[in-house]
């Protein structure tokens, strides 16, 4: 199937886009987290969003939820790894899946994690972003992983299944493989996975990836480097993509420089702010509909 519109991310400019996609009877695929939102979901009070007074993060993310669930606005709760053009549509890779859609959505909010030194290079070269897709790569061999969000732990257990060894480096607290986290505390005992003393700081290797530099400067080697983030840099999605910084660029109607592809909210720019990623969703969500019209 080929989709009318991908909206990638479930966060406030997601989730204008998906209602207003919804109303135009557009076929949608809707992929980021249960969640929806991290940064709403973490927002202490939220006061200037219109109709609502004083609201906690919570609260509105329960809002935004029932208003979804009310629209039949289905999650597709993957990462997207790769978007490549197809001809009149585009290809998305997601987990071990590959979807089709004729117009694609930036929601991605702004990545606040710049890569590692080494890491965009390396890309496709032992460096990945998804287990499910490049794990079996890497049967008998030892690997890094960065995590930066609980709910990636999965995935190390996974990857756990089929490496030698998993060396972890995470950007959380707790959970089983945080700061802090269960592992490093001796409640589980894992043979394979090891936390790393030091944050990563470079992956090195040439042609291919043979290890990762700690902020210490020690070096351990590894067959391959996992990132797993909440969020990639979208021009390391999608090749061609202009940006200025780490926003993309997009006109008064949130088109960007490619044929099909937009953007809305954080990700466009500043102020990073809820309405304005809800407007620039439902913009884009007009714009969409017109371009599938064409
Ligand atoms: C502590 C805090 C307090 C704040 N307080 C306020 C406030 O009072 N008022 C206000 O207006 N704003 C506030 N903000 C800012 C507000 O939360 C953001 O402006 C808003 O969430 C941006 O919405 P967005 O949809 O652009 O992106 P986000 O809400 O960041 O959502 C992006 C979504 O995209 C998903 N995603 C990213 N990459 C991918 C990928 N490759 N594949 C699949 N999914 C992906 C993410 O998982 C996430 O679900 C606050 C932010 C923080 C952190």
């Amino acid at each position: 199937m080929v989709y009318d519109a991908a909206i990638i991310g479930t966060g406030p400019a997601g989730l204008s886009a998906a209602i207003n996609l919804k109303l135009h009877n557009k076929s949608i695929l809707w992929l980021g987290a249960k969640n929806l939102s991290t940064k709403v979901e973490k927002s202490e009070k939220i006061a200037n969003y219109p109709g609502m007074g004083y609201i906690t993060g919570g609260d509105l993310i329960e809002k935004f939820r029932a208003h979804a669930e009310e629209m039949e606005l289905e999650i597709t709760e993957q990462m997207v790894t790769a978007i490549m053009p197809g001809g009149d549509f585009y290809m998305l890779s997601a987990g071990s899946d590959v979807y089709m859609a004729k117009t694609i959505l930036f929601a991605t909010g702004v990545a606040a994690v710049k890569g590692f030194d080494g890491e965009e290079e390396l890309l496709g070269r032992g460096v990945s972003y998804c287990a499910t897709c490049d794990g079996f790569l890497y049967k008998g061999k030892n690997i890094a992983v960065f995590c930066g969000d609980e709910r990636f732990e999965h995935e190390i257990d996974y990857l756990a299944e089929l490496a030698d060894k998993v060396y972890v480096s995470s950007g959380y607290v707790g959970g089983k493989y945080g700061r802090k986290g269960a592992l490093q505390n001796g409640e589980i005992t894992s043979e394979k996975i090891e936390i790393l003393p030091k944050p990563i700081k470079k992956v090195t290797g040439e042609p291919k990836v043979s290890g990762v530099v700690l902020t210490d400067d020690t070096e351990v080697s590894v067959d391959g480097l996992f990132c797993l983030r909440n969020a990639i840099a979208p021009a390391t999605l999608l090749k061609g993509l202009e940006l200025d910084g780490a926003h993309i660029i997009v006109n008064r109607a949130m088109e960007t420089n490619l044929a099909g592809v937009y953007a809305a909210g954080d990700c466009t720019g500043r102020p990073y702010q809820i309405a304005k990623s809800v407007g620039e969703g439902n913009v884009a969500a007009h714009t969409m509909v017109e371009y599938l019209a064409d």
